[in-house]
């Protein structure tokens, strides 16, 4: 795991160009985090890693938005609004065996859709300031390991 905190929507923008940059075909990132804790933003900074320059809108009520237009196809999803059990019907595997990046907002909503190796990252609001985040990255399998240490390479002082 590797976390580290921001203290404006920049920074933690500009977290997600550098996750953007380091993706690559078919990667899957889970976004977790409460209503208004970056998730969206976080995406808008990874949209531009891939080179997408159209504005990212967030998908709260289309589930799902494709940009086709960067380096790699990207697949964000907020699927806060599906009823208990309707992952299933969005067919979320084709998006996981894509070419592009999944990028997933309230992910533990379709849990049991998900593959077994994932990037996880965590948006945490801290009490102390309402501009405060803590960003925790998790890995699930080698590949997505390697992703957070060439982050950790990245934005080590
Ligand atoms: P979510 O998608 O998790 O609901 P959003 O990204 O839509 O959250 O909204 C986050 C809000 O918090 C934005 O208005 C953003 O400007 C603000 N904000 C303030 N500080 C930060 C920070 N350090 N990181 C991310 N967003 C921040
Ligand atoms: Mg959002």
């Amino acid at each position: 795991m590797f976390s580290l905190t921001t203290t404006t929507a920049e920074q933690t923008q500009g977290l997600g160009r550098q996750v953007g940059s380091l993706v690559t075909s078919g990667d899957v990132i889970l976004l977790d985090g409460d209503l208004g804790a970056g998730k969206t933003t976080f995406t808008k900074g990874l949209a531009l890693g891939l080179g997408i320059k159209r504005p990212i809108k967030s998908p709260t009520f289309t589930i799902i938005r494709e940009y086709q237009e960067g380096r790699l196809p990207l697949y964000h999803m907020d699927v806060y609004r599906l009823e208990a059990g309707g992952g299933d019907e969005l067919g979320l595997e084709e998006y996981f065996t894509g070419d592009g990046v999944s990028v997933i907002e309230w992910s533990q909503f379709v849990e049991d859709e998900l593959p077994a190796d994932y990037l996880m990252i965590q948006l945490r609001r801290m009490a102390t300031n309402e501009n405060v985040r803590q960003l925790s990255f998790v890995a699930h399998g080698e590949h997505y390991q390697k992703i957070i240490e060439q982050l950790e390479d990245l934005n080590h002082e």
